[in-house]
């Protein structure tokens, strides 16, 4: 959180903010904003206090955080008030991809590896923000979410632009048959004996192309949370780690 990570290509466009926190030492847990994964609450709700203020957003923004389950459950998010942030006690139940039109929510993605997208249509002022572990990417939640923007919004995926948040690339993302079955040659890299290597990223991508989107309007960010493991929390380097990092996104 030391320094937040931005997509250059959604930094172009006034209308949306966006950040990606990355691992700060002097916070509890090193800057985790998970409340879903055993820690103390009051300390990562302070994290997350910590970050509004640092985003100098906090007094007019509402942050609307999920209960992730790695479905392709998409909730449109309306209503002037934060969800599942000071409490996961009202966190959007059972849901992986957030689409919202209204000013001042701020949609948050959770991961330590999983891939999360964020989209902007300038056109329409719509923002979504989605988790795709290799579950949602094989239940293509990313086009779904493009499609539900069309659908509900009115939204042309010519006019969407999208980032690729750090998530574990092909250079590290090992699976195994049962996993490797569900993606294609194109997604799966590379083969070790027994074991593929899975780039999620790229099956995202394609995802956001085969859904109509301009390859120039989409941003990979290329970095991989397990070889930066000291930037980003990677549940795969650090063996079951219990934090997680936010990727935010809100319309001005
Ligand atoms: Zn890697």
């Amino acid at each position: 959180m030391a320094g937040f990570y931005r997509s250059g290509l959604l930094d172009k466009y006034e209308g949306c903010f966006h950040t990606v926190t990355t691992k700060e030492s002097a916070l509890f847990c090193q800057g985790s904003l998970a409340l879903h994964t055993g820690e103390p609450a009051e300390e990562i709700i302070a994290n997350r206090r910590e970050v509004a203020r640092r985003l100098g957003i906090g007094q007019q923004a509402y942050f609307v955080v999920a209960e992730q389950t790695h479905s392709d459950h998409i909730t449109i998010i309306e209503g002037g008030e934060s969800r599942g942030w000071h409490t996961a006690e009202d966190a959007v139940a059972n849901c992986d991809a957030m689409i919202t039109a209204q000013k001042g929510m701020v949609l948050t993605i959770l991961t330590a590896d999983c891939v999360p997208v964020l989209l902007f249509d300038p056109e329409k002022e719509v923002v979504a923000a989605i988790h795709a572990g290799w579950r949602g990417t094989k239940a293509n939640i990313t086009g779904k979410t493009v499609q539900k923007m069309v659908d509900t919004f009115g939204s042309n995926p010519k006019d969407i632009v999208a980032f690729i948040a750090p998530s574990i690339g092909r250079c590290c993302y090992e699976v195994g048959e049962d996993v490797a079955q569900h993606f294609d040659d194109e997604a799966l890299c590379d083969q070790v004996g027994e074991k593929y290597m899975l780039d999620l990223p790229l099956a995202n991508q394609k995802q956001l192309l085969d859904a109509g989107l301009n390859a120039e309007n989409i941003e990979m960010s290329g970095q991989c949370t397990a070889c930066e493991a000291e930037r980003y929390f990677s549940y795969r380097k650090e063996q079951g780690c219990s934090g997680r990092f936010m990727s935010m996104i809100g319309l001005r």
